[in-house]
């Protein structure tokens, strides 16, 4: 690196960074990696799963030497009522394609900034860049604490809060609708009662998520993930929510693990971790301007998460990766004007990134107006049904149906359904 000047500077090691830097110095582009932590991972907390369609397109067959946890052969669905669930499972073998893997943070971070330095790219870490350095409205270079770097283009790569894209006017404060708050515990366990109490086979795991119990009533999601000898829990919840109802995030996460079916699956673990982060939750109509003279954003620096399929990791991914190839092209025409860099907004259209966040564009809204159905009466309505099916009281079984029927017209179940499923199916179809 001479003078201090590369082609491209890319700011924030996580997925999205991290595809955008490698992409580069695959092309032979002079590429500078640039992360906060100690090591890239360590402020970053998440579920979670990576998806291997994405992950596999930026490092090949990464589950032979990556590493990974376990990969994922069960998704499971919890509805909770106070006491009870009724829980929905899809298992698929471990013979098929592997879909998706859990993995810890720290440790798959540090390796895929390790394959980018393999590969070319210088990786600074211990680095925090203060802001963006521009120059007659371009942006030429950043500034860290102790000196300044220059480059002919700047990716941003720096989260959900992203200071530098507020920095240049590219992204407002977020507003507490378009933001909800994860917190996460990690629980140590034994690996054999892990194993036992998931159904899963050494290296298989299973993805939870968990609606109603101690979060009913609330714009709340939450989830469990097996590791290799740990499990992670935790929910996110609208930060307008926590507003709202003055809830203290961490006594709800312990209402959670202390419901008689979350218990069962953790009870004798210890936690050995806590952390919150914020999660992008705006979708496609809070997603900023991308691109400007000089600069793309990527990830969720760019709001790019997908609430409904739970999906982040690989839209950081697929965008650090089209931002990238952008600069290449740029580079190679020796354009880096607001023009020339908009074409990453067009390929991120053509990609499933907007695709998708389009095709879901009002899915929240209709979820927060009917999240008393959702999250309350299906559980009640689901664990209801399989008490009459399979509960031999000696009550006259007519009796019971229509005691049941009686209850779900009562509550609302069917004239709230109908319209629920025709909004969201027109919702979704409508472009
Ligand atoms: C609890 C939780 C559960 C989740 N579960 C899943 C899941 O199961 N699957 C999934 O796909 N996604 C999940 N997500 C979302 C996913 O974690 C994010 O979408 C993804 O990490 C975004 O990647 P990114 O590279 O854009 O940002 P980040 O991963 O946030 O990385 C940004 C990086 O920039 C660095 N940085 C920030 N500012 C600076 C600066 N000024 N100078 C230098 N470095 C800086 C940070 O230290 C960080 O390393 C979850 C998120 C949370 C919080």
């Amino acid at each position: 690196m001479e003078n201090n000047k590369v082609e491209v500077i890319v700011v924030g090691a996580g997925p999205a960074g991290v595809s955008a830097a490698i992409t580069l110095a695959r092309a032979g582009k002079e590429v500078l990696l640039i992360e906060r932590g100690d090591c890239a991972g360590d402020k970053n907390i998440f579920g979670g799963t990576i998806y291997a369609k994405q992950t596999a397109e930026i490092f090949p067959k990464f589950w032979l030497t990556g590493p990974i946890e376990r990969a994922i052969t069960e998704q499971k669905i919890f509805l909770l009522t106070d006491y009870n669930s009724t829980q929905f499972s899809y298992k698929y073998s471990s013979k098929g394609a592997y879909k998706a893997f859990t993995v810890n943070r720290a440790k798959w971070d540090k390796w895929c900034c390790n394959q980018a330095e393999k590969e070319g790219a210088y990786y600074a870490p211990k680095t925090l860049v203060k802001e963006l350095i521009l120059k007659d409205g371009k942006v030429i270079g950043i500034r860290t604490e102790f000196e300044e770097f220059y480059s002919d283009i700047v990716i941003i790569a720096d989260g959900v809060n992203s200071l530098l894209a507020k920095q240049i006017g590219l992204r407002k404060d977020i507003k507490d609708t378009d933001v909800s708050l994860s917190v996460k515990e990690v629980i140590k366990i034994n690996k054999e009662k892990l194993e036992d109490r998931f159904n899963v086979d050494e290296e298989d795991g299973c993805a939870c998520k968990i609606l109603g119990g101690p979060l009913k009533d609330k714009f709340a999601l939450g989830f469990m993930y097996t590791n290799k000898d740990t499990i992670s829990i935790g929910y996110s919840i609208s930060l307008d929510e926590i507003k709202k109802y003055k809830i203290k995030p961490y006594e709800l996460l312990d209402e959670l693990k202390a419901h008689p079916t979350i218990s069962a699956y953790i009870k004798d673990g210890e936690t050995i971790e806590y952390s919150s982060h914020l999660i992008p939750e705006g979708g496609y109509k809070a997603i900023p301007k991308l691109y400007d003279n000089g600069v793309m954003i990527v990830g969720d620096a760019a709001m790019l998460v997908n609430n409904v399929h739970f999906e982040g990791t690989n839209l950081a991914m697929l965008s650090g990766k089209i931002a990238a190839e952008t600069a290449i092209e740029a580079i190679n025409s020796k354009d880096f004007s607001a023009s020339s860099l908009s074409k990453y907004y067009t390929k991120l259209k053509e990609s499933i990134v907007i695709k998708d966040l389009k095709t879901h564009k009002n899915t929240i809204e209709i979820i927060k107006k009917n999240i008393h159905t959702l999250s309350s009466i299906y559980p009640e309505t689901a664990c209801e049904f399989i008490e009459i099916l399979t509960e031999a009281d000696g009550i006259e079984k007519k009796v019971k149906y229509r005691k049941f029927l009686k209850d779900i017209i009562k509550k609302g179940v069917i004239t709230s359904s109908i319209p629920l499923a025709i909004l969201a199916m027109e919702k979704c179809l409508k472009r």
